[in-house]
């Protein structure tokens, strides 16, 4: 791996973007500032957790019972004259996404051993609050739905505020939307154009409480549309202050960037690293989608399909060129889209995705969006040391699953040492049976597998 200095930034060039959802492309991932990097021997790699290829599923435009782009729509409308506003037939598409689509959604997923990311836009294009009042429901009705989403939702997907309300800007001081209506005064534009950090995270403090009150969990947050394009970077401080502040979170995240095509990196952005070796190390991560929404799109409209994703001979597609480089995988829809006015077409196009997917691989681990920002916080922060046959790392963040590979003499027998107590890793004979506390011989290496303490531990190899 790269090693980064204190001051280095990580460039992205053109090629390939869109933004997610709604609103203005990006044509380039803006310059991010990576913050501190450790020291990390050349030697020992960190590979994918238990070698396997991180996928995800990010969920937009979710919430609680409102079918948020039928009420989006016409604010839209009222905000930008742009053609498709007017020719979308909002008015026929049902008020609500109900419960029990929810329920077989996360149902079928959890089957399948699905996760990813799902919103829950707290103040859903301004119909209501879901902790306090949604009209059009019956106090039950939503307490019913915050507990399928607590209960079914939360252990397998990430809940992320898409802002406030999706739609109108929120005076944070009023609880009310600002009386202006153009662009610059919707969240999925340009509100937020020369906004400062401190004026971002109080936005976002603002979205994340009303989930807090409502009793859901948050590590991160997804921009709505073209909110905060151009200012990435204090969107990205403004995520680890206000996520921090609400949730105590120890590694937040933000999901903002797509790159749909090409060959950049769709690896997660580790950002704003600082104070790995003392008591309070931060960082902030970018998760990057690597596919368009191929399903049913925010409105409904005519999708692309699945062999976008994977073709029907499992050959081609951007997942199979992506999981074949080996990063994260991590797929992209609305969940408007997903339900398309019943007709569940987006559900089927994903069901097809994942069926065709695990029919080509068997060493895919599905996964939540903060463990892997876990995962590549720990990969690239955790110092790395190694002296002959002992590997030292000094780790600002605990990690399941981290897996390394180490050159090892015949006859290794590695150990993993920490707060003085040793414990012996068990040999598996295949990659494909490696999980935490295993390790696999390759040649003149060893790929070791263990739960990352925080703080220091070390890797004997021994056998030399
Ligand atoms: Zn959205």
């Amino acid at each position: 791996m790269q090693q980064l200095n204190r001051r280095d930034f990580l460039m992205s060039t053109a090629g390939g973007l869109a933004a997610a959802g709604l609103g203005f492309g990006a044509s380039q991932l803006p310059a991010q500032i990576a913050g501190e990097r450790p020291i990390r021997d050349k030697t020992v790699e960190v590979l994918n957790p238990r070698m396997r290829v991180p996928l995800s599923f990010i969920i937009d435009d979710s919430t609680c019972l409102v079918n948020l782009n039928k009420f989006a729509v016409p604010q839209f409308a009222a905000a930008w004259n742009y053609d498709r506003y007017k020719t979308q037939p909002w008015r026929k598409w049902p008020d609500e996404i109900p419960d029990d689509f929810v329920r077989k959604f996360g149902n079928w997923c959890g089957e399948q051993g699905v996760k990813g990311k799902y919103s829950i836009v707290p103040y859903p294009a301004c119909v209501g609050r879901v902790d306090r009042e949604l009209p059009g429901w019956t106090s039950r009705e939503l307490a019913n739905s915050l507990k399928l989403v607590r209960e079914l939702m939360m252990p397998n997907w990430d809940i992320h505020p898409e802002m406030i309300t999706h739609t109108r800007v929120i005076d944070t001081k009023t609880g009310h939307p600002y009386p202006q209506r153009g662009p610059e005064f919707m969240e999925n534009w340009s509100w937020t154009d020369g906004k400062s950090v401190d004026e971002l995270a109080d936005y976002l403090a603002y979205a994340l409480k009303i989930l807090k009150n409502a009793g859901l969990h948050c590590d991160g947050i997804t921009t709505p549309g073209g909110f905060a394009s151009r200012v990435v970077p204090q969107l990205a401080q403004a995520t680890l202050e206000s996520v921090r502040d609400v949730y105590r979170s120890e590694i937040p995240h933000y999901f903002r960037f797509v790159i749909a095509d090409g060959e950049k990196s769709v690896a997660p952005r580790v950002e704003y690293a600082s104070g790995l070796e003392s008591r309070d190390p931060k960082c902030v991560v970018s998760i990057i989608a690597c596919t368009g929404d191929w399903t049913g799109g925010w409105d409904c409209s005519e999708p692309v399909g699945v062999d976008r994703f994977i073709s029907a001979d499992l050959k081609s597609g951007r997942m199979v060129d992506v999981i074949e480089r080996g990063e994260p995988a991590i797929m992209l829809c609305h969940w408007t889209g997903i339900y398309f006015n019943g007709e569940e077409i987006g559900f089927k196009i994903f069901q097809e995705a994942v069926r065709r997917m695990h029919a080509r691989y068997d060493h895919l681990r599905w996964m939540k969006l903060t463990d892997i920002a876990r995962y590549w916080a720990a990969k690239e922060l955790t110092r790395v040391v190694r002296n002959g046959d002992r590997v030292t790392f000094t780790a600002p963040f605990a990690c399941p699953d981290f897996t390394v590979r180490v050159p090892a003499a015949k006859g290794a027998q590695p150990v993993l040492t920490s707060a003085g107590r040793p414990a012996t890793l068990s040999p598996v004979k295949k990659v494909g049976q490696l999980k935490s506390g295993g390790w696999v011989r390759e040649k003149s290496h060893v790929v070791a597998c263990f739960d990352l303490p925080k703080g220091k531990s070390t890797l004997t190899l021994g056998g030399l």
